[in-house]
Parts: structure tokens; C-alpha cells; sequence
């Protein structure tokens, strides 16, 4: 059934088309079928209108385009991560007995606090007036981002967000469905992040976490707030915003 799994299936160049057409309906489909029941979510529990069809039909439109791209250049990634896979060359494994039981969810997190590090100092990159102008300009397109802001992204920084992953996987070992959970994670809190509807409580490790109300900032000032999961690089480089208390009240 998977046969992309199979050995010889890079020596067949119809297949490898075959395959990466598919994956970027998949990737695509994944992004817009998540964000359009997110956005009927956040209608059914919130008043806003930030994310209404009626009122940003232009910007909505022209993310939506923006993240085909982007699916386009995961995808390119996605299948040289499959290659490097096939071949050996990864550290992903399927047997989940090879490590300890809590290394099944400890790696991932392992990950994912890695790849805060990563997007933080990227972050930080992209906002250097020349990368900012050419590349992450996009992303910021306009000041309020709507749940489908979450991929719209230039193709230079899709890639090299993504990058981290294939390279991650060569050092780190981590099985395949920890792995996958990442990624599903990742569509989540992208989508929560830029939704403008703040959906995390305000309990003991809230001031860790960033929500919308926290991104949104970045986006309103765009020198502060630049983390993704959570607020500890911002705290130790001073990069947090001074109104990030007020809007947690
Ligand atoms: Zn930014
Ligand atoms: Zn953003």
C-alpha cells in the first residue's frame, strides 16, 4: 500500500512525481481543513470577528495562497526526510522497546525545546531590516494575523523552518510516531498563535506558554515577543513585550 516505503521506489521517477504531488494536497488539505474548523471553533466560543470570511476575505485569500507555497516547499522537505530515512542515515526508530518507555514522549520534547532555540535566533534573524524586507515581511503582512497566518510564510523561511527536522532526526533518536506528533503539534499552536483568541487558563505556568495574545504583540510591535512555544528565550535576551502582563489580565 505505502509504496514509497519500498527500496526501489526513488529509482522511479513517475512514482517519486506521484508521490510529491500527493504530499502537498496532503500537507495543504492538513493546513486548510485544520484551520477552517479552528476558525468555526473560535466563532462558536468567541464573539471576535478576527478571523470572520465577511471582514478579511482579501488577507484570508491571499494566505491561503501563501501556504500552497509553503506546503510545496514541506513537501520538498518532507521527502528528502523520507530519503534520508530510507537510507539509513536517521536515528528514527519503530521498535518502541529499542528505548526506555519515557523516551517515547521525552524525546519529542527533547525536540521541541531544541527547536525553540532554533526558531528564536532564526526569529531574530528574519527581523534584521535586509531579511525582514526580502523574507519575513510576508509573514507580517498585516497586523492582524488570522488563524490561516499560521503558513504564510516566504519560501526561504517555510525552508528553513522546516530544515531543522531532517537535521534534528541524523543526531537525536526518536520514534517515528513521536515524531509525526511534532508535526501535529506544531499545526495546532501555529493556528491557536495567530487565531487573536486567547485559550490558555492563567495557571501557575502560564507566564512559560505563549498563546495569541502573546504573538500578537509581535506582531503589533515586531521587536519584541519573537519565541514560539514558550517564553524563556524572550525572558533571557529581553525581548519580552511590556504589555505581556496587561493582556493576560
Ligand atoms: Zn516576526
Ligand atoms: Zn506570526
Amino acid at each position: 500500500m505505502f509504496y514509497f516505503l519500498q527500496d526501489d521506489f526513488w529509482e522511479h521517477s513517475y512514482l517519486v512525481l506521484l508521490f510529491i504531488l500527493s504530499l502537498i494536497l496532503v500537507i495543504f488539505l492538513r493546513y486548510a481543513l485544520v484551520s477552517v474548523a479552528y476558525k468555526f471553533i473560535l466563532e462558536r466560543i468567541s464573539k471576535t470577528r478576527r478571523n470572520s470570511w465577511n471582514t478579511k476575505r482579501v488577507q484570508i485569500l491571499r494566505e491561503i495562497k501563501r501556504s500552497l507555497y509553503s506546503s510545496m516547499v514541506f513537501t520538498v522537505l518532507c521527502a528528502a526526510t523520507l530519503f534520508i530515512y530510507q537510507k539509513g542515515w536517521t536515528k528514527i526508530y519503530e521498535n518502541v522497546n529499542q528505548y526506555a518507555l519515557w523516551y517515547l514522549w521525552g524525546s519529542p520534547l527533547l525536540v521541541l525545546i531544541a527547536y525553540e532555540t532554533y526558531y528564536y535566533w532564526l526569529h531574530r534573524w528574519m527581523h534584521t531590516p535586509a531579511v525582514f524586507r526580502v523574507v519575513h515581511k510576508i509573514h507580517h503582512e498585516h497586523r492582524e494575523p488570522t488563524v490561516f497566518t499560521a503558513f504564510s510564510f516566504h519560501p526561504l523561511e517555510g525552508f528553513l523552518q522546516f530544515l531543522f527536522f531532517p537535521l534534528v532526526i541524523t543526531v537525536l533518536p526518536i520514534h517515528l510516531y513521536s515524531f509525526f506528533a511534532i508535526f501535529i503539534l506544531l499545526t495546532l499552536t501555529a493556528m491557536v498563535n495567530h487565531s487573536g483568541v486567547e485559550i490558555y487558563g492563567k495557571g501557575r505556568f502560564r507566564r512559560h506558554i505563549i498563546g495569541a495574545s502573546h504573538h500578537d504583540l509581535h506582531h503589533e510591535e515586531f521587536t519584541t515577543n519573537f519565541g514560539l512555544h514558550l517564553t524563556w528565550w524572550d525572558s533571557i535576551m529581553k525581548t519580552s513585550s511590556k504589555r505581556n502582563r496587561e493582556t493576560l489580565k
